[in-house]
This record gives C-alpha cells, structure tokens and sequence, in this order.
C-alpha cells in the first residue's frame, strides 16, 4: 500500500512461490532475465507480461503490466515496456497466464503494533480504492469469523451472484482467508510488515491470486 520504502522488497515470482507453497492459488509463470521469451511456450494464452525491479512497485500506473498478449507478441511487447520505463532498473520480467475474469478480492495482512496481525479482506481492484470495502479481522481467524468478514462487505452481493451473475466458489475464497489468517496461516510465517495480494480473482470455479506484494517490516 505504501509505495516509498523498497527497502527488502521480495519480488512478485518470489512472494507467489512463497504463497503457492502455502496452498494459495497462482497463474502459471516464468521469469524472464534477457530476452529468450522461448521459456514462455509451455504457458496457455492469453498471457500476462510484467516487469520486475526496485522501483517498480505499483506496475500499472508506471506501464509494467500489458495483458491478453500471445506468445509471439512477448518479445515486442517486452522492448517496448523497457522503453518506456526509462528511469527504472528492469531487473526482468515476469510471464504468467491470464487469469479469467472474476470478481477482484484483496487480502492482506496488516501489522498492529499493539494487537499483532490483523487479516483484512475486501473488494479488490477498483474497489479498493474508491469504496474502501474491506473487513478487518485479528489472526487467526476461524472458518466462520471468515465467512463473516465476507457476509459483512457492502458488495458481498457480488460474490454471491449478482445480476444473473453465478456466485463465486465461496469455499474457496474462505480457504484462501483462512490459508492467510488462520492456525498455522502465513501470518505466523510472515515477518510482520506489508503483506497483500491484489487482487485475488474469484469466479464459479475457484480463486486465482493474480499479484502479490511482501514488504518486510
Ligand atoms: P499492480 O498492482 O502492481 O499495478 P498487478 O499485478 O496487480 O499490478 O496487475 C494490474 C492488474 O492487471 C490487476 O489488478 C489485474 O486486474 C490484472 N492482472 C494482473 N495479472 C493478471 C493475471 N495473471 N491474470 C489476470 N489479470 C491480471
Ligand atoms: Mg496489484
């Protein structure tokens, strides 16, 4: 959320091998240092390119992310990002499969100083940022404080199924949440500092974390 400190940031393949271990869903990647995007063919398109280094730390809004590219669109599409993050050190590349579109969640832990880590989960992407929707909830939480947390968002509809829409896999995302902020979850592994993935994708058959961020406190 802060985006001045870099200090021992892990970069995004790094947190997601990290969160893969612990049971959280991500695409299927490859990290890309030069050019050779020839390690990218085993991933199914349409394919995500982002780009990695110290400073990069909100993509988007510095042009580190393009989506719904085909493989032989990667090597072009690559150049073209260096180019225009001129004033970055681009350490690399990060190649993933595009997620399918779904309702975007955020997860993240929050260190409190007086009362140690705190889950929080909300609507994610747009959400997050113009309807601050989130809950907010101590570790470790219980399957049922997290099916609350969910019940308690004002758009909760939307993961319930809204407008002919079909409900998302809820079970899923309770999984996620407790794999996060449960016994046992990652936030007793977690240095406590910034932890968040935004956003999680939710649809009808599963959840899929899309970005990571780990910023040890
Ligand atoms: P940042 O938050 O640093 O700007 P993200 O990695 O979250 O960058 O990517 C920006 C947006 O692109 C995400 O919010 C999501 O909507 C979309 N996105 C990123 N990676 C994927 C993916 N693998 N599949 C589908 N959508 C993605
Ligand atoms: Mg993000």
């Amino acid at each position: 959320m802060s985006g001045g400190e870099v200090r021992a940031a892990l970069r995004e393949h790094e947190v997601k091998a990290m969160v893969a271990a612990a049971g959280v869903p991500v695409p299927r990647g490859v990290v890309v240092r030069e050019s050779d995007f020839a390690v990218a063919r085993g991933l199914a398109e349409p394919l995500v390119l982002k780009a990695f280094g110290p400073g990069l730390v909100h993509k988007s809004d510095a042009g580190a992310v393009r989506l719904g590219l085909r493989a032989d669109e990667l090597a072009a599409a690559a150049a073209e990002m260096r180019a225009r993050l001129d004033g970055f050190l681009v350490e690399g590349f990060l190649v993933e499969e595009q997620a399918p579109a779904g309702v975007e969640l955020i997860v993240g832990l929050v260190g409190d100083p007086g009362f140690g880590p705190v889950l929080l989960a909300g609507l994610g992407g747009i959400w997050t940022e113009a309807m601050r929707d989130t809950a907010l909830r101590l570790c470790p939480i219980s399957e049922r404080d997290a099916r609350l947390m969910l019940d308690s968002l004002r758009g909760s509809a939307l993961l319930h199924g809204h407008r002919g829409r079909p409900p998302v896999d809820l079970d899923a995302v309770v999984k996620l949440l407790m794999t996060v902020g449960g016994p046992g979850g990652l936030w007793e592994r977690l240095e406590l500092g910034e932890f968040e993935l935004n956003p999680v994708i939710a649809t009808p058959s599963g959840v899929t974390a899309v970005d990571a961020r780990h910023l040890p406190g």
